[in-house]
């Protein structure tokens, strides 16, 4: 009975530091976003270049001017692994489309994890 006593009065503050825990978490993967997007190569363009429409006819060289950002800019891993995290499902984000990071969360899926960005991987 003591033991059940003493563990309900420890309830809120196992609560309260849990949620400070996640608190300390969320602010920290917040700050990591915010600083790599801060170095993104695409600050200076159209944001609406990262947004086809389609992946073909005048889209196309849409697609390929927005991955020549993407090819030069220093956080491509970074924001590569934030798209696949959250799950983008439009736009070219650390230089591929929604289709080649679909594909390439396939490939990683069934097998071990390469921990290279998708561009530098060898083609099989
Ligand atoms: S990788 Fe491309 S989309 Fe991502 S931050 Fe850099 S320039 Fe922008």
């Amino acid at each position: 009975m003591m033991l059940v006593l003493t563990m309900r009065a420890a309830a809120p503050e196992r609560d309260a530091g849990l949620m400070s825990f996640v608190g300390d978490r969320l602010a920290s993967l917040q700050a990591y976003r915010e600083h790599w997007s801060s170095l993104a190569e695409c600050r200076s363009a159209d944001p609406e270049l990262f947004f086809p429409l389609s992946s073909l006819g005048p889209s196309a060289s849409q697609i390929a001017e927005a991955k020549s950002f993407c090819s030069r800019c220093v956080v491509r891993r970074q924001c590569l692994a934030y798209a696949m995290a959250t799950r983008q499902a439009h736009g070219v984000w650390g230089g591929m489309t929604e289709q080649e990071r679909t594909a390439a969360g396939q490939v990683t899926r069934g097998s071990a994890v390469d921990q290279r960005h998708p561009a530098d991987q060898p083609s099989s």
